[in-house]
């Protein structure tokens, strides 16, 4: 046993040039070493390729690691041949002849690993390979694609019970970061994992600062969040509609900064272009809908900003998951409307699913209402959603600048009646209208100027009504009906609340003008001295070159957090230098002397 803990040590320290095992690697990597089925359960940037990649390693025969998206599959064989490791791909987008070869070498036990789409896995001739080949272990990445309840549900994961079926003696390891507890046991039931064992491993990532605005100007807010706090970096703005990311990014452009559109209506070849300038070039911001984004692990995007919410808090934890892979402070900024819930809630209702689903949907749609209505820790709320439990962050827009709240118990119930009173149709505009007191034809004309709840909410702005109806909305007292004008309806919460009469805090209306400036966490990657931060440029400067011969992305020669290392001690030697997390062996010999080089000139 502990010999296996000695080898996966070695080949950390030697191959990858890292110190010591994070969180649960160490115990992951032995039981799959002794042959087990595992799953893993670890949040975005915890480190879950070494937990398949070092016992590929280890044991004898290929790793087959099954992903769904090809076009991320060689920068990850790139990355592994800069260490050393001898990894392939074989997907749709490559020629015959190298699928042969890989092939080949597979049979001939030469290779390590091998990363293959489900689709391929499953082809017959790719299957009787396999049977002739000897495999270290089968690693299901992005796992929660097999479950329905998963967020990206992929018939052809479904079939990889397949693999327990024929290859029962070889481990199977599925990955993934993001699943709640039904997806997590689809996940162990539909793979065969049940006599395994699950690790799961804290959500939190914090090294990311949540902030959640309420939207004005969506494109000026997202404009000044990147020219204060990311002047300089990488990162993604989400956006609903493919005509919004084109918009966006071309306004962003005319503003000075490099953004590119990405949404799955592009041609395949500008959206693959587009992808491929983003992971290869330093601080280009991808304007983008969700098709962006999975399995993209560029370690270095600073910064990611939803221009409407997303559709609930898996895919706004996934989503903003990618930013600070790194371990590097990263900000996670959403804007978010009333309308946004209504489109969403639309989407629901006139999806194709079963009732069943939309009512589940519906529920992970409130949930995040109510995360961004919220007046206590942003982080709390993620965390206890997927089970985690925690103190306030202090690293979270609520946490650096608490809400003020109020006692809202009378016009949460002035809100509910004059929903009750108009018969539970009309949208908030109305509504305020109506608790205002306003002159207006329509109210005249359904006579909504004669119900008890006319003018009777003049103490407040329309905008505070606003935000008490949002908040109402995120309680889940009312509810949005689904239809196109976003008609509000009492819950069985909301009539019970106005038969109890329970008092409500409610957080109070701060105006615009200072939601637009919260407190950013500085993210630019700092140095105390100033010397050290011009260092770090010429080295990225010199990356860059590096990356550019060998057409692979910058990350793949060294992480910014290598770099920032390099930078604050800038060894003179090749024994100082590899005594810096990052640099192993293979990387030593074939950059190191570039990168004293830079230091010597430096200095
Ligand atoms: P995940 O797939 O879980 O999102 P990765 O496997 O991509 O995460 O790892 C995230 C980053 O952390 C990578 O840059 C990886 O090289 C680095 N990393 C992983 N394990 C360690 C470790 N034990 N020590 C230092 N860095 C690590
Ligand atoms: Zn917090």
């Amino acid at each position: 046993m502990s010999s296996s803990r000695d080898l996966a040590l070695s080949i950390l320290q030697k191959t990858y040039g890292y110190r010591s095992f994070r969180g649960e690697q160490a115990e992951v990597i032995e039981h799959v070493n002794s042959g087990r089925h595992t799953f893993v359960l670890m949040p975005t940037g915890g480190g879950k390729s070494l937990c398949y990649q070092i016992p590929a390693l280890c044991r004898e025969g290929v790793g087959v690691v099954i992903s769904p998206l090809i076009a991320l599959m060689q920068d990850q064989v790139d990355a592994l041949t800069q260490l050393g490791v001898k990894a392939a791909a074989i997907n749709s987008s490559m020629t015959a002849a190298s699928i042969e070869k890989t092939k080949k070498l597979i049979r001939a036990g030469e290779l390590d690993l091998v990363y293959v789409a489900p689709e391929r896995l499953l082809m017959d001739d790719f299957l009787a390979l396999l049977h002739q080949s000897k495999i270290a272990l089968f690693a299901i990445d992005e796992a929660h694609c097999v479950s329905q309840w998963g967020h990206d549900f992929r018939p052809h994961y479904t079939q990889l019970a397949v693999l327990a079926e024929q290859f029962p003696t070889v481990p199977r390891l599925a990955l993934t970061a993001t699943a709640d507890k039904p997806t997590r046991k689809d996940i162990v039931e539909r793979l065969h994992l049940a006599e395994g064992r699950t690790f799961v491993a804290g959500f939190d990532r914090p090294n990311i600062h949540y902030s959640i605005q309420l939207k004005s100007s969506a494109q000026k807010q997202i404009l000044q969040f990147i020219k204060e706090s990311h002047p300089r970096d990488s990162g993604i703005v989400y956006c609903l509609s493919r005509k919004m990311t084109e918009e966006t990014a071309a306004w962003l452009v005319t503003q000075g900064c490099k953004a590119l559109p990405y949404h799955a209506g592009m041609e395949a070849e500008d959206r693959a272009r587009n992808q491929t300038r983003f992971l290869r070039e330093d601080n280009i911001i991808m304007v983008a809908t969700i098709a962006f984004g999975m399995g993209i692990d560029k370690p270095d995007v600073r910064f990611v900003a939803h221009m409407n919410i997303p559709k609930n808090i898996e895919a706004y934890y996934q989503e903003t998951g990618r930013a600070g892979r790194d371990g590097l402070p990263a900000n996670a900024l959403m804007l978010y409307s009333m309308q946004d819930a209504v489109m969403q809630r639309d989407f629901i209702e006139k999806s194709e699913a079963p009732d069943a689903q939309k009512r589940i949907e519906r529920q992970k749609l409130s949930a995040l209402l109510g995360l961004c209505e919220a007046a206590s820790c942003r982080r709390k709320i993620v965390l206890e959603y997927f089970g985690d439990s925690g103190e306030p962050c202090g690293n979270c827009d609520t946490c650096l600048s608490p809400p003020i709240t109020f006692d809202g118990t009378v016009a949460a119930q002035k809100a509910l009646s004059c929903a009750y009173r108009t018969e539970q149709r009309f949208g908030v505009g109305y509504l305020i209208d109506v608790l205002l007191g306003k002159e207006d034809e329509r109210i005249q004309r359904f006579g909504h100027d004669k119900v008890s709840t006319f003018g009777i909410g003049k103490e407040y702005a329309q905008s505070e009504w606003q935000s008490i109806f949002r908040q109402l909305v995120a309680l889940n007292l009312l509810t949005v009906d689904g239809s196109e004008f976003g008609g509000l309806k009492m819950t069985p919460q909301g009539q019970a609340f106005l038969k109890q009469k329970e008092t409500l805090h409610l957080r109070k209306f701060m105006g615009k003008a200072k939601a637009a400036t919260p407190r950013q966490a500085r993210t630019v990657i700092a140095f105390d001295d100033e010397n050290d931060g011009e260092l770090f440029a010429a080295m990225k400067t010199a990356r860059l070159e590096l990356a550019r011969e060998q057409n692979v992305p910058p990350y793949v020669i060294f992480h910014d957090r290598t770099l920032r290392e390099l930078a604050i001690h800038k060894p003179r030697s090749l024994a100082a230098m590899s005594q810096i997390s990052g640099v192993g062996e293979k990387k030593m010999e074939r950059y190191g002397d570039t990168f004293l080089q830079v230091i010597a000139e430096h200095s």
